[in-house]
């Protein structure tokens, strides 16, 4: 009888795990999807389909981006890369089945953005019509560990990078994303004092209001800067004092950037 009981204990255990797996995969899904609504106002889909046709790279893909965009865009050709595929599953089926039904080559990668040797490997001299930056750009550190800015008591521990933040060092990213592609699209959450869950040693951490003010600066003026959201304008010198109060009042933006001919 108590055998009876502990099966069907463990029937309603492993249902209940089902359910929370089938919500977790269901939440990658919507999640990935909250934002293209920006992200297609930064590619400017609505003057003539400007993606169709066109090359995309996604730096940091979450899967689901590259597929919506193939259906609803046909771009010729988007590469993903990333560097933990693990909390998307479904990858290696994705890549293999939409062959059945879009025409666009989807290809992912299990790659850095920071790897050249990897990345030339994988991606070698191709130069993108899109470079696509979607909640990523705040992993793209690669300076010396800033955390003392955030807490003052900090020492570099050896071995336990994760509680590091290192430098976000706008001019190098920017330039290697213009390595890879003509106009860069950036979606990013701002959440300044919270704590970045998928920090990855010293790489992540929020942007803060600082850096963001630094990243601008830099852009203003070099690069033709398009905001989406929170709302549309270009970036100039001009412009660039809306940024402060922008970050006062948003939890994220989105902007595109291109090299001024
Ligand atoms: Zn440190």
């Amino acid at each position: 009888m108590s055998g009876k009981t502990d099966e069907h204990a463990e029937t309603e255990e492993c249902e209940k795990e089902k359910e929370s797996e089938c919500e977790a995969d269901w939440k990658i899904w919507t999640d990935a999807l909250e934002e293209m609504s920006e992200i297609e106002d930064a590619f400017e889909v609505d003057s003539e389909n400007k993606l169709h046709g066109k090359t995309i790279l996604d730096v940091g893909t979450d899967c689901v981006k590259p597929l919506y965009l193939a259906l609803k865009y046909e771009p010729v050709r988007v590469i993903g890369i990333n560097e933990d595929f693990s909390i998307y599953p479904f990858e290696a089926d994705l890549k293999q089945k939409s062959r059945l039904f879009v025409d666009t080559e989807i290809e992912f990668y299990d790659c850095s953005f920071l790897d050249d040797t990897k990345l030339e490997r994988t991606v070698g001299e191709q130069s993108f019509d899109f470079v696509l930056v979607s909640k990523t750009l705040h992993h793209l550190r690669t300076g010396e560990c800033v955390a003392e800015e955030h807490d003052p008591k900090h020492t570099c521990r050896r071995g336990d990078e994760k509680c590091c933040i290192y430098k976000f060092e706008e001019k190098e990213i920017f330039e290697r994303l213009f390595r890879y592609g003509k106009r860069v699209i950036i979606y990013e959450a701002f959440y300044p004092h919270e704590e970045d869950n998928d920090k990855v040693r010293g790489r992540g951490g929020y942007f803060t209001r600082e850096e963001w003010k630094q990243t601008f600066e830099h852009l203003a003026g070099k690069y033709k800067v398009g905001f989406v959201r929170p709302e549309p304008f270009l970036l100039d010198k001009e412009t660039l004092d809306r940024i402060d109060s922008i970050l006062r009042k948003v939890d994220y933006i989105c902007f595109y950037a291109e090299k001024q001919l």
